[in-house]
């Protein structure tokens, strides 16, 4: 087998490997690049492979780095089955309609601004038409079950604890009488995460491709993230203000809902109303709603219903949320977009954070150059919506709210392989995280690689 990393090699997004088996071409994911312009802008090049030639798409879950130029492939010709469990395809289909959103957004801004200066005008990456094109191509398979895709193929997906529905794949692969077993962990979720199940521990593998996001930090205890929440809770309602909390849709709000709920059940937060105001994550909510098989054991047995409770208001429309920002009542408030790039949150700055009373919290990773890095960085003016805005409101962080295994749970996912594999590729990770991951791997006697993005490999 031949494979091309064209993403997520040295860098966290784009998740994207070219597989060639004989005459047969499949990716693992199809996704985003993200971040930093030097980065993003490759979304506009051309694949590094023909989509018309494509006959599979193995994604592991529904994030748009690993997930977001599916409807770009179909706009080429892409014309496979992409295969992946029930709760991804459902996550998909709303993450991608956004994503779709945006691109036909920020290519009608940067097309004024091109206009202005007598430049030709961009096409979005792909449209909602491209998405809905897509859809009907995406194929449902179950956790820990074993499909056979075609003669040389046979593929069995297994719980990344990650994101609703996120899986790590076993790709079982035949060639020339031999087959050989390469597993992909996708993103790995911490263990002991409310909501979803652990990371599954993988027995045995020929060839693994490790992911190494957090390949060089540890996280706090999750234990003491709802105490942090509750404190900053206490301090802001002290001072009669909003706690305002930039959040992702999928998974990072269920578990701030999860976790308000279970602080409210054990009468340790006051009756106070938490407003969930991002249509997207009231629509990821509903999936998780449907899936809740996939909830652990904790969450089936205390809560039927974990996003469901007393104060908890959804607020989809416009106009519930511009009463919001009207609103001088002291409450909590979910809103996206987590880097704050675009979304209501923007709205809620502008109402809200030049207001001492007020908090805003972050509970998720801050890209470099996005806006909410630069409030957590201390930026006291920032400029946004075409005005400027004082930062008064008091800013603060939770570090336990990553959906990311940091090094120590890598390692110990490594370690579930009974037999070394022969080799493990580093992926999905800042340089600096993945020869972090790599040298302690190492030290465990693992044989480990870091590639190149768009290096080509025989194995
Ligand atoms: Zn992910
Ligand atoms: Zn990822």
């Amino acid at each position: 087998m031949k494979i091309k990393f064209c993403g997520a090699a040295k860098i966290v997004t784009g998740s994207c490997y070219l597989l060639t088996i004989g005459s047969t071409q499949a990716l693992v994911d199809c996704g985003m690049f993200q971040g930093r312009k030097e980065i993003t802008k490759l979304n506009y090049e051309p694949f590094q492979f023909d989509p018309k030639k494509i006959k599979y798409v193995f994604l592991t879950h529904a994030h748009i780095d690993h997930s977001g130029l599916i409807p770009k492939l179909k706009k080429y010709g892409f014309n496979g089955k992409i295969f992946t469990t029930p709760a991804t395809a459902d996550l998909c289909k709303i993450m991608l309609e956004d994503s779709a959103h945006i691109q036909e957004i920020d290519t009608e801004r940067e097309n004024r601004r091109r206009n202005r200066k007598g430049e030709s005008p961009r096409e979005p990456i792909y449209t909602q038409d491209d998405v809905k094109a897509v859809l009907p191509q995406f194929r449902k398979v179950h956790y820990d079950k074993t499909y056979k895709i075609d003669e040389n193929i046979k593929v069995r997906y297994r719980d990344a604890g990650h994101i609703l529905g996120s899986a790590i794949i076993e790709l079982y692969i035949s060639e020339k009488n031999k087959t050989k077993k390469y597993v992909f962990s996708g993103d790995l979720g911490q263990w002991d995460a409310p909501i979803i199940k652990d990371p599954t521990l993988i027995k045995t593998a020929d060839y693994v491709f490790i992911e190494s996001t957090y390949g060089d930090r540890l996280h706090e205890k999750i234990g003491s993230r709802d105490q942090l929440l509750k404190k900053y809770v206490q301090k802001t309602f002290k001072k009669n203000g909003k706690l305002i909390i930039p959040s992702f849709a999928i998974e990072r709000t269920q578990e701030l809902l999860y976790a308000f709920n279970k602080l409210i059940k054990s009468g340790e937060l006051p009756n106070e109303k938490i407003y969930l105001d991002s249509p997207l994550a009231i629509k990821a909510t509903e999936i998780f709603k449907k899936h809740s098989e996939l909830f652990d054991q904790e969450t089936m047995n205390k809560y039927r219903n974990p996003f469901s409770f007393k104060n908890l208001v959804y607020t989809p429309t416009a106009q519930d949320s511009m009463k919001l920002n009207a609103s001088k009542e002291k409450s909590i408030i979910i809103a996206g977009s987590g880097m704050c790039t675009g979304g209501r949150i923007r709205h809620h700055f502008k109402h809200g954070i030049w207001d001492k009373k007020n908090t805003v919290l972050f509970v998720g990773y801050q890209a470099e150059g996005t806006l909410g890095r630069r409030i957590l960085e201390g930026e006291k003016n920032i400029r946004m919506m075409g005005q400027e805005v004082v930062v008064r409101a008091n800013i603060e962080k939770i570090n336990s709210f990553s959906a990311h295994a940091d090094y120590k749970e890598l390692i110990k996912w490594a370690e579930g392989f009974e037999n070394k594999p022969k080799k493990i590729f580093i992926m999905h990770g800042e340089e600096r995280a993945a020869i972090s991951l790599k040298d302690k791997l190492e030290k465990k006697g693992f044989n480990c690689y870091i590639p190149e993005l768009n290096e080509n490999i025989k194995i």
